[in-house]
């Protein structure tokens, strides 16, 4: 079973949403300060209106009548103007909350240890990076602003409603059931229904989007079918999920509508009656009547934007969940005295319980050139990947220069050790983008010289703009072997002293390997070499071969000695070398 990313309790979403909210005070009171003034504003028509009907009741002019109207006229346009102030007010804080977020979440998406993400499968981080935090966006920039205004509004309106008359508070108070019921029984369903549902979509994302990396293997092994019953599953699941909370939405919603009008009606009948009896004037009871009728607006778009609020709760927590993920790099400080990189009793495994490597020792001098061999599955790449410092180990230790690997911060870590991959992105942006990501500081000069070590300064010169020119999905498109090269450029600048090199992975287009393989060795030059051979001339070539054997170091020594000692090497070597 996948284990997700966690997801942030309710307590922590109410914790960042008012840190959110405190972060700018200012804006934040402006904001609310002229809703409050519009909103009152919107107080007036009624009672000019209530006194209107006891006017023309007691017998009035026809210009006192245009005058009162005239006057309702000046509130309205007021209010409008105001709101529309307000609400640009409000609006420009919600984007600016948002942008912050965003950028929040940017960095804990990318502080998030790359075994974790690996663990949980990077749809899960896909679908929140996209659905979530539109969702996110779209609470932020809607509800949070529109709740807060029809809450001002709801405020004022009972309060001035009140003033004309206590004895509205009866009506009032025969909605707050029927509301307070039913919003109640769906929010309690809501929450989960809603993570439910996004976490749905995530599996579903998650298990496409695996179909279609692994489409190849998929029709290998004739497995489309199966694939394809999971999908339909997945879509059954999501299918399933949003009916639940649609469900929940075609409940509620009805309720709701009908505990609007119930104040209405029993202002109108309440007030009538006491009218009648000559409690209250003819004007209260209008102006009664006209407030309560004027809440209703604003109560519907409070709890209908609950709803939104509710899924952009969930969507926070799943966001800020992220942050809960523990760090597996903790950074003491220390920094690393030499360049020796060892590796002593190290064990490590991906799922509990179930080691993949069992106690291994290697010590690499610097300037060394070691190939690690074995057969598929014995633990290669895991071992490489714990010296480039990706996972910490289970137990025992890989340092350089005496400071593990992860107690060093990321990019002290990249200055020392890197891994080589095929995986070689060209970021959208310019070439000199791509590059000075390696070294921040680094000028053309540097930029170029680097480009030159990988001899791909002729082709870089020969683009239109030179490092200027944009590159990356929808700009310039590079053929595989100029995007190696840059990502090789890449490790020219940021220059550190020892790789850790995936063959199988780093292995390119047969047409260009002669001319990377020069590139290559260029970067390898001076270097200390750690290299996964999948080609037994690597290891021919090495100065020592380490046989990695399920899990172990099963052999360890120059070729000469290797072949010598008749062990698994000769063996492989002999096969291998007819
Ligand atoms: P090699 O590079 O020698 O082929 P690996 O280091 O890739 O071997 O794999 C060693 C063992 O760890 C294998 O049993 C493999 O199935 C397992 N393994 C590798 N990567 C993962 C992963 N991300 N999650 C779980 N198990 C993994």
């Amino acid at each position: 079973m996948r284990q997700t990313l966690p997801v942030a309790d309710s307590a922590q979403v109410r914790r960042h949403a008012r840190r959110l909210a405190r972060r700018h005070p200012r804006p934040l009171l402006i904001a609310l300060g002229l809703h409050a003034l519009a909103a009152a504003t919107g107080l007036a028509a009624p009672r000019l209106i209530g006194g209107l009907v006891e006017d023309v009741q007691r017998g009035t002019t026809a210009a006192a009548v245009n005058q009162v109207i005239l006057l309702v006229a000046v509130f309205v346009v007021a209010q409008s103007l105001l709101t529309r102030w307000a609400r640009f007010r409000s609006f420009s804080l919600g984007e600016q909350v948002l942008a912050e977020l965003r950028e929040d979440f940017v960095d804990d998406a990318l502080a998030l240890p790359i075994g974790t993400v690996e663990r949980a499968g990077t749809g899960d981080l896909l679908s929140r990076t996209s659905r979530d935090v539109d969702t996110l966006s779209r609470t932020v920039r809607f509800a949070v602003p529109e709740t807060i205004i029809a809450f001002v509004t709801v405020l004022f309106t009972v309060a001035a409603a009140l003033l004309v008359g206590v004895w509205i508070l009866l009506p009032l108070l025969a909605m707050v059931p029927v509301l307070a019921i039913s919003t109640r029984w769906y929010l309690r369903r809501a929450k989960d229904g809603y993570l439910r549902e996004n976490a749905a979509y995530a599996q579903m994302t998650s298990s496409l989007a695996e179909t279609v990396e692994g489409a190849r293997t998929v029709e290998a092994l004739r497995r489309s079918e199966e694939r394809v019953r999971r999908t339909d599953r997945d879509i059954r699941g999501s299918y399933d999920a949003e009916r639940y909370t649609l469900h929940l939405r075609t409940v509620w919603f009805p309720v709701v509508e009908v505990g609007y009008l119930v104040p209405v009606v029993g202002t109108l009948l309440f007030g009538g009656w006491l009218h009648i009896n000559g409690h209250v004037t003819l004007g209260a009871v209008t102006a009664g009547v006209l407030y309560v009728n004027q809440l209703i607006d604003p109560v519907d778009r409070l709890i209908s934007w609950m709803d939104e609020l509710q899924s952009g709760g969930a969507a926070l927590a799943r966001l800020l969940g992220i942050t809960d993920v523990p760090d597996d790099r903790s950074p003491s400080g220390k920094q690393p005295a030499g360049e020796l990189v060892e590796a002593r009793d190290v064990r490590f495994s991906y799922v509990d319980g179930r080691d993949v490597l069992h106690g291994v020792n290697l010590t690499v001098q610097p300037g060394e050139r070691i190939a690690m061999v074995g057969p598929s599955g014995a633990g290669k790449s895991t071992l490489g990947r714990l010296v480039a410092g990706i996972h910490p180990p289970r137990t025992g230790s890989v340092s350089v220069g005496g400071v593990g690997m992860t107690d060093l911060p990321l990019d002290e870590l990249r200055r020392q050790v890197a891994l080589v991959t095929q995986e070689h992105h060209v970021f959208v942006g310019t070439l000199r983008d791509n590059l000075s990501m390696a070294a921040p500081d680094a000028d053309d000069e540097r930029l170029l010289a680097a480009l030159d070590a990988v001899d791909a300064r002729e082709w870089t010169e020969a683009l239109p703009d030179g490092l200027d020119t944009r590159v990356g999905s929808g700009q310039l498109a590079l053929t595989p072997a100029q995007a190696q090269q840059l990502a090789l450029a890449r490790l020219v600048l940021a220059d550190p002293h020892t790789l850790v090199l995936d063959e199988a992975t780093s292995l390119i287009d047969p047409r260009a390997a002669r001319h990377m393989e020069r590139s290559l060795a260029a970067v390898l030059e001076g270097r200390t070499v750690i290299a996964i051979a999948h080609r037994l001339y690597t290891a021919h070539d090495a100065d020592r071969v380490a046989v990695v054997e399920d899990g172990r170091i099963s052999e360890l020594g120059s070729h000469d000695e290797l072949v010598a000692r008749d062990g698994s090497y000769a063996a492989l070597w002999k096969s291998w070398h007819g």
